[in-house]
């Protein structure tokens, strides 16, 4: 069932865009069914599952860190993690850019903006995000590459309405790989679309769709996996 999923959304996908299959509260024994399905890429947000399943798991998966990040514990995620897609303040790039100095790395980040409507949802307003990046401050963190941005939708049915969020969140990711970002190749990747949306997302410029529920089914957030 898990492989079988795996496959009908890659055989799906344009090119140019990859799945991260998002793997947070399911077991090992689910990501190794879909890693037998040739999936590499995966998604988790809470940082001491991440550890635990790196540990365990096939060396050759790369990583990627979807969620709210906490400053205090970048520590334990800097040695491996291949990207850190919610990156919604300067402090915590701050913060990641000196661990990733200390693991004698260079991580690729996204920045996450603020697109959906609801107030709980993290992220840079495009105003703060042009401040940060007009500054001048990301020269002095050698150890980030900022590879893009990342968005999420507002969670509504109305499909118009998250197709709006995700054309702007698009919109503003060509203005700064075209003013900004114009002499930085690695600026290329745009992190939107989950189960529900992402269809929507790719037919918005989409690079990386974000996808559990569809993959793994509903998860169980009264165990932990
Ligand atoms: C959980 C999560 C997803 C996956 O959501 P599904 O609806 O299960 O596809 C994608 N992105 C982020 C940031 C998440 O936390």
């Amino acid at each position: 069932m898990i492989g079988r999923q795996i496959k009908s959304i890659q055989q799906s996908l344009p090119e140019g865009v990859r799945l991260i299959a998002v793997s947070k509260f399911h077991p090992e024994s689910d990501i190794l069914e879909a890693y037998k399905a040739g999936q590499r890429l995966f998604g988790e947000n809470h940082v001491q599952e991440l550890t635990l399943k790196h540990e365990s798991l096939p060396a050759d998966i790369e990583w990627h860190f979807i969620g709210h990040l906490q400053t205090n514990k970048v520590k334990y995620i800097a040695p491996f993690v291949s990207m850190i897609h919610g990156i919604d303040s300067l402090k915590l790039l701050k913060v990641v850019d000196k661990e990733s100095a200390k693991a004698e790395r260079i991580i690729p980040c996204l920045l996450q903006m603020h697109i959906a409507q609801e107030e709980t949802k993290f992220g840079f307003s495009r105003e703060e995000c042009l401040e940060m990046l007009t500054s001048g401050i990301l020269n002095e963190l050698q150890h980030v590459q900022i590879c893009g941005l990342m968005g999420m939708a507002t969670n509504t049915d109305d499909a118009e309405q998250v197709r709006k969020e995700f054309h702007s969140l698009c919109a503003f990711f060509e203005e700064l790989k075209q003013t900004y970002f114009h002499e930085d190749s690695a600026f290329r990747e745009l992190s939107m679309g989950m189960s529900d949306d992402y269809p929507i997302a790719i037919e918005e410029g989409s690079t990386l769709i974000r996808v559990g529920t569809l993959i793994f089914g509903q998860r169980d957030y009264s165990k932990k996996a």
